[in-house]
């Protein structure tokens, strides 16, 4: 087994060296700057608290390999998980709506809970003052983890099984060689790796460093109190820490609760956030280590505590007459969206990040790290923790520290999905911003770019649009960051023409002598065309999961431009090319991010032909310029790449120029395309469109864990391609019938709506769940694209669960619109 380092003997780090020993790499050593019984870092004094329940698939998979590894870590006949349930009470209404969304989520995720009526809630927990509760939501498998046992018995088991661990032990640096990281440096001292995993949490950015890279986390302190005893409580519990109430959260107030033993302890997320400098703590000798002091705690101010102590007296009357005793201010990490650092660090192979991650979390993360490194790929995909999911403009301090913070403060809100944060904004604009603020854009974020998701200056086309082209009346939830204008902006779309800002698309450029020999390597399609071919295909991982779906544009013999879906798809590019560059320096290939240099409006609509010729001398003709074929034109004088692709489903193209040209291309296009109606349009009937024509989102509809034949992709893999990474698996994948089925459906009352993540019912039992949906337009009804057993057919009917309501379904044609391609090749 290759030699691995961890760096950080945290619940994570511990689980790591178990996993990767429970997969028979043992040639581990696990550095520590603290004392291994009580190493001082967030592990050593969380209160352990697992509730299961997330939004992200993943993570919920994650807390569940968590749960059932504590329950199966024993000592002495107990484990180190205490399964006493967890319960999340509802105040206001709003609130109880979330408790039946979030019952969606655990749905979906195949996770069991149930929705508790107040009298309920009371029962499951006496404490409760029942008059302040509108009712609960109960998953009987959540509870708390033992961490700083765990830690121990992960540290002994390991040990026994030939991990090294290294107690009192700060890592001061880290060792490199062309581009391979060699080992760590402590001190004086080095020990040499293939691998080093820094699981260091919170001082992750400060390992980062080492390196040169910047860890997107916000050391945070974190209020936490135990209460002196209370009388009910006598007797209840083992003491000190012994629980056998539910774990409970009063998220309306930023609150949560555990027992121990006669105690109450108390968290808190409705203080200001408090920012820690790492620089700033002090060194705590191993000899004076301790509970009560340790890096990780900081001294505790009251006042900060003082309203939610009233909150709290409110919702648990028996605290009344109470006091706090024992609070501190805990320091754990924070990220700029909430999710967990996880990957290898792009600029450095062999150096990876595992950090950010809760106690929920840990096991699980460890073990899909585990099998990243083992095996190459995790089963369940690590891509909502990806580490390279970050913008440059995301990483920068400023950022960091304004949207960790603001992370920190809305950790229970209620989020709605396509909520975009406030602040900050404007930081990535498209060259013709003016241009659409003059038209009234409504902007939503989306990996720091300003997108349009529709056009005020449309609202007026409402008067003449045709009225089976709108939308039904929507549900308060549903109606969010919603516009009928996108109804006229589809209705333009298919029958005259319209201009959408495609410039967020992530672009990258890959040229050089061995640039086609990677891209061959890493994607699914055949590149190997003659230039002015564009390929639609997938990047493999080696078991066949789908890390990401491209376009690849053969520019020129060695230059190709690629449409991806983000920072991680330009990661593993870079890493795979200096790989191939290493092993074969003639075979260099160079991959630059061309994002924010260049820009791209889609031009699409039957009318689009027409615009076109009076802009351009080039022919746009189907004969000059076909389906799936890219060319060098002129656009109102402006050098313009233009792309015959469509992501709504209509003839026309996609046109790139570098970003000073853009306001001119725009305005050339906008103003000759008058007279055929011409409008700009917006995410929300683009979203529409592209569902209406099937087109799949990568990281919605698939992601790694499904493979192409089940997303109904199978048709961009090559004919006869071998050799690409993930081939050996598309060749047992193909004939191996697959369980699930990713399908089409239709709301069968024509008006109600989903967003997506809700769980779906076949004769009353959950059995998928919903990826995107919307209400489309052209096909004048709802619809959803669901993960689904591969049994059901058209025709099949389904039910929805929509904030607690059954919303019937049917399993309908895929695609709904122009399946024969009419339109696109017209
Ligand atoms: P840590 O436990 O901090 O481990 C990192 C280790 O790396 C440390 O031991 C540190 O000494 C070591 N290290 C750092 N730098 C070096 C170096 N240069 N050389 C050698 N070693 C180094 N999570 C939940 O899931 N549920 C909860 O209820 C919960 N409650 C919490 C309550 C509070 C008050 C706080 C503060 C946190 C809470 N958390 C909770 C969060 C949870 O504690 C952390 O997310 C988790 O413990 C992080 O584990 P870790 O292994 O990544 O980090």
């Amino acid at each position: 087994a290759p030699r691995v380092v961890i760096i950080g003997a945290g619940i994570v780090g511990a689980n790591l060296a178990d996993e990767l020993a429970i997969r028979g790499w043992t040639n581990t050593t696990v550095i520590e700057q603290g004392p291994l019984h009580l190493a001082g870092g967030s592990t050593s004094h969380a209160p352990g608290l697992v509730f299961q329940t997330n939004p992200s698939k993943a993570m919920t998979e994650f807390a569940g390999y968590t749960v059932a590894k504590l329950l199966s870590l024993v000592k002495d006949g107990t484990s180190c998980f205490n399964q006493v349930g967890g319960l999340e009470v509802a105040t206001t209404p709003e609130r109880l709506a979330e408790l039946h969304r979030r019952h969606g989520f655990a749905t979906a995720w195949g996770l069991e809970g149930r929705l508790l009526d107040p009298a309920q809630c009371k029962e499951m927990y006496p404490l409760l003052a029942q008059e302040e509760v509108l009712g609960g939501f109960f998953v009987p498998s959540d509870g708390l983890a033992l961490a700083a046992r765990a830690v121990q018995l992960l540290i002994e088991r390991s040990t026994a099984a030939g991990v090294t661990y290294l107690g009192d032990t700060t890592v001061t640096g880290i060792e490199q060689e062309g581009g391979k990281v060699t080992g760590v440096r402590i001190g004086e001292r080095i020990v040499e790796a293939d691998i080093v995993v820094s699981c260091a949490g919170f001082w992750g950015p400060a390992i980062g460093d080492m390196i040169g890279l910047k860890v997107p986390l916000l050391p945070l302190g974190h209020q936490y109190v135990t209460t002196d005893a209370l009388p009910e409580q006598a007797g209840r519990n083992e003491l000190p820490n012994g629980a056998s109430l539910p774990i409970l959260r009063h998220q309306d107030k930023d609150l949560y609760y555990r027992e121990h033993g006669d105690r109450i302890g108390i968290g808190s997320y409705a203080h200001r956030p408090m920012p820690v400098a790492l620089d700033s703590l002090e060194r705590v000798p191993s000899d004076q280590m301790s509970e009560h002091n340790m890096p990780s705690r900081l001294d505790f101010t009251e006042e900060d505590f003082l309203p939610v102590w009233e909150d709290s007296k409110k919702l648990l009357p028996g605290l009344e007459g109470r006091t706090f005793e024992d609070g501190f201010n805990g320091i754990f990490s924070f990220t700029p969206d909430g999710g967990s650092l996880v990957g290898q660090a792009p600029q450095l192979d062999g150096f990876f990040v595992a950090e950010a991650i809760w106690v929920t979390h840990s096991a699980g993360i460890a073990k899909a790290v585990a099998e990243l490194l083992v095996d190459g790929q995790s089963t369940t995909p690590l891509h909502d923790c990806d580490l390279s999911r970050f913008e440059a403009v995301q990483t920068t301090r400023e950022y960091v520290e304004e949207t960790s913070a603001q992370n920190f403060v809305e950790i229970y809100d209620i989020r709605h999905p396509l909520e975009p944060r406030t602040s900050p904004r404007d930081l990535r604009s498209a060259p013709f911003r003016r241009r659409q603020d003059e038209l009234g854009a409504f902007y939503l974020e989306s990996a720091a770019w300003e997108r349009p998701h529709w056009f005020e200056a449309n609202r007026h086309l409402l008067d003449d649009m045709p009225s089976e082209w709108a939308g039904p009346e929507r549900d308060e939830w549903s109606n969010k960051f919603h516009s009928p204008i996108s109804a006229a902006e589809a209705w333009k779309t298919r029958t005259a023409v319209a201009m959408y800002d495609m410039t967020p698309l992530k672009r990258l450029e890959v040229s050089g002598p061995g640039a086609l020999a990677l891209l061959q390597k890493l994607s699914t399609g055949n590149i190997a065309k003659k230039p002015g071919a564009v390929t639609y295909c997938l990047l493999l991982n080696a078991d066949g999961g789908i890390r990401s779906d491209v376009t690849i544009a053969r520019l020129g013999e060695d230059r190709f431009q690629l449409g991806v879906n983000g920072n991680i798809d330009l990661d593993y590019f870079t890493v795979e090319a200096r790989r191939q560059g290493a092993a074969d320096p003639a075979a260099w290939a160079h991959v630059a991010d061309i994002t924010g240099a260049t820009c791209c409006i889609g031009l699409w609509g039957p009318l689009a032909r027409e615009v076109m010729a009076k802009v351009s001398r080039d022919d746009f003709s189907n004969e000059t310029l076909k389906y799936f074929r890219s060319n060098e034109v002129v656009i109102g004088g402006v050098p313009v790449t233009a792309m015959r692709l469509s992501y709504v489903g209509e003839l026309g193209w996609e046109l790139y120029t570098s970003a000073e040209h853009g306001q001119k291309l725009w305005d050339v296009l906008f103003e000759a395309g008058r007279e055929e109606g011409i409008i700009a349009a917006g995410r929300g009937a683009f979203n529409s469109l592209r569902l209406e024509k099937g087109y799949r989102l990568w990281g919605t509809d698939v992601t790694p864990e499904h493979h192409p034949f089940e997303s109904g992709l199978g048709f961009s893999i090559a004919k006869d391609k071998t050799g690409f990474v993930g081939a050996e698996a598309v060749d047992v994948l193909r004939n191996k019938p697959s369980e699930r089925a990713l399908r089409c459906l239709t709301i069968n009352d024509g008006t109600s709506m989903v967003l997506g993540k809700e769980p779906v019912y076949i004769d009353g039992t959950a059995c998928g769940y919903v990826t995107s949906a919307a209400y489309g337009y052209t096909v004048r009804t709802p619809l959803a694209y669901a993960w689904l057993p591969a049994g059901t057919v058209e025709g099949d009917v389904v039910e929805i669960e929509y904030f607690g309501q059954r919303i019937p379904a049917t399993v309908a044609a895929d695609p709904l619109f122009d399946p024969k391609m009419e339109r696109l090749r017209g």
